[in-house]
């Protein structure tokens, strides 16, 4: 028999912990279970396991799933690459995008906002590609500044700080540096806007313990609570 949900997120949960133990920087760290692919009733196991946090990655498959977990207390993260044709639909399905790459995206988010009257600001984190491959996404490193200041002055949006996804190397020791860079980008950013960003998401169910000793708040899992994705 193959571990189940609950099983799952308890061992998460102690390697967390561990991890904490171990980081120089310790922090909270809010476990969001990825459940793209997986569905509603895994949702509900995780759930029902304490959970309060979730991913997606795509609006529609988020909008599929949604009516059939309307009573979960939860917040949702949009954590995949967002069209923008899409960002109207996406300010009003999730509590969070944790992908936020660009000025104009963040403005459709925040114009969205506005035509929901919603009470709550969105919660935006921007995603930084922390390596230098053009096929990725991410707003590069250097323009993170200049976007973080635009974004930061939008009424309906509030960023909470930053998100990457570095290259998956088998060894994720090898993927430490990428993590420091996120930090250090972070707190340099803290430091010259006085804007708090609190917030650092960034750990995958094959490094999250690198992550979080290099100071993640959020790290996102999905393999390792849900079991492997079928292939796209
Ligand atoms: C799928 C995904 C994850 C989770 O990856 P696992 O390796 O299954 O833990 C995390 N973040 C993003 C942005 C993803 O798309």
């Amino acid at each position: 028999m193959p571990p189940t949900i609950r099983e799952n997120i308890l061992r998460i949960q102690d390697r967390i912990a561990k991890a904490k133990q171990n980081s120089p920087h310790p922090t909270d760290v809010t476990l969001i279970a990825v459940s793209k692919t997986h569905p509603p009733e895994s949702i509900c196991e995780a759930y029902e396991a304490g959970l309060r946090h979730f991913g997606e990655n795509r609006v529609q498959e988020w909008e599929g799933k949604r009516p059939q977990l309307e009573d979960l207390q939860a917040t949702w993260h949009l954590i995949g690459h967002l069209q923008s044709n899409k960002s109207a639909r996406a300010a009003k399905a999730f509590d969070s995008v944790d992908s936020v790459d660009d000025f104009a995206l963040a403005q459709r988010l925040d114009h969205a906002r506005t035509e929901l009257s919603a009470t709550e600001k969105l919660r935006v984190l921007i995603e930084v590609r922390v390596e230098n491959e053009a096929t990725k996404t991410g707003a590069e490193v250097h323009t993170v500044p200049q976007l973080l200041e635009k974004i930061s002055q939008l009424k309906n949006l509030e960023v909470a700080g930053l998100m990457c996804i570095p290259p998956f190397l088998e060894d994720p020791e090898k993927v430490r540096p990428y993590f420091q860079r996120l930090r250090k980008l972070r707190d340099d950013l803290a430091g010259t806007t006085g804007l708090p960003l609190p917030v650092l998401s960034m750990g995958m169910s094959h490094d999250f313990e690198i992550a979080i000793q290099e100071g993640a708040t959020e790290v996102r899992i999905g393999t390792a609570i849900f079991g492997t994705r079928p292939n796209p």
